[in-house]
């Protein structure tokens, strides 16, 4: 699964005027220099790694469930799967009925939480679902949406049960990611008001609740099982949130694989957390295979990921949480 699109700038030119990535203007940057200046953050709390056999584990066997559309089986069985990796801790279902151009189709966000002991949250984001208009493939999201998905699991493996010294840290499993533009088999058009239905859901109710003010970072994951890891800027991204990244994958000796590249106009699940106020960043690498020839493919297979790009995205996250904590944001943001 795998969940986003993006968009070029020409494209919003033509009209999408409700899409927030489609007011930015290109950011001019395309080397991994970060857009602020920001200080050295020195990390709070334990330093924390996944275990990246362990994330490949669970992405295999999410694969094994075959194709995981918003209405198939493979779906459902994948919720119950994840619904038992966290079983004792503090879950809560998002449940909603979308409305998509193919029907009506239930869906669920599943978040996962765990306590911090200061006042705040930050959220950790994968999409769960696989793509709909290849429903009649064979195409099982091995990059796009398992290797996230498991490697979400395996972050809740590292923190469940120890005693958070920072915020809170929420996992958001985001389903109806994939655009589902038309009941047509093939219809691999991306439309922004009908894709990204679980994110949208879950902002929105947060934005309601209040929950949104205490976020104080909200970080996604898409598409970075890829052997070949290339992650990329985004405009749609909070600059201070990236610098943050790009500051813990150097400490960890991985700012090779960040953000040589930036995407204009990149519209994934992030975006609705970014128009409900909240500080986001997206990490995927949309350069999958040779120009991206795997994505949206059954070529997105389980042989294209590996344990080491799990590793990388992970322990970058985890050291970011940390940096977070410490008050990247208030650091960075005064320069
Ligand atoms: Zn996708």
């Amino acid at each position: 699964m795998h969940a986003i699109l993006y968009v070029l700038s020409a494209v919003f030119v033509g009209g999408c005027n409700r899409d927030k990535a489609a007011a930015a203007s290109p950011d001019p940057q395309s080397s991994a220099t970060p857009a602020t200046v920001a200080k050295t953050v020195h990390p709070a709390g334990p330093e924390l790694h996944v275990d990246p056999a362990r994330a490949f584990q669970y992405a295999k066997e999410i694969v094994a469930f075959g194709p995981r559309w918003d209405g198939s089986k493979g779906q459902q069985r994948m919720g119950e799967y994840i619904q038992g990796k966290l079983k004792g801790d503090q879950v809560e279902e998002d449940a909603f009925v979308a409305d998509t151009p193919a029907g009506r189709i239930p869906m669920r966000n599943i978040v996962a939480k765990f306590p911090g002991s200061r006042d705040g949250i930050i959220v950790l984001g994968s999409h769960i679902d696989t793509n709909y208009p290849l429903r009649n493939t064979s195409f099982v999201g091995a990059n796009d949406g398992a290797s996230t998905t498991g490697l979400l699991l395996a972050i809740a493996d590292q923190i469940r049960g120890k005693k958070l010294e920072g915020y809170s840290i929420w996992l958001a499993f985001l389903d109806g990611e994939e655009s589902i533009p038309s009941d047509t088999p093939g219809d691999m058009r991306w439309v922004s008001d009908q894709a990204l239905y679980g994110s949208r859901h879950l902002a929105g109710k947060w934005a309601q609740d209040g929950t949104a003010k205490k976020i104080k970072a909200f970080i996604l994951a898409d598409m970075i099982g890829d052997k070949d890891l290339d992650i990329q800027r985004d405009n749609v991204s909070t600059p201070w949130l990236e610098d943050l990244i790009l500051q813990a994958a150097t400490k960890l000796g991985y700012q090779s694989y960040f953000f040589a590249q930036t995407l204009p106009g990149l519209e994934d699940d992030h975006v609705p957390f970014a128009r409900a106020g909240i500080p986001v960043a997206d990490m995927i690498d949309i350069n999958y295979g040779y120009n991206n020839s795997f994505h949206h493919t059954t070529q997105d297979t389980l042989d294209k990921i590996s344990p080491k790009s799990l590793q990388i995205a992970g322990d970058v996250i985890l050291e970011t949480i940390r940096l977070v904590n410490a008050g990247g944001e208030v650091q960075s943001t005064k320069q």
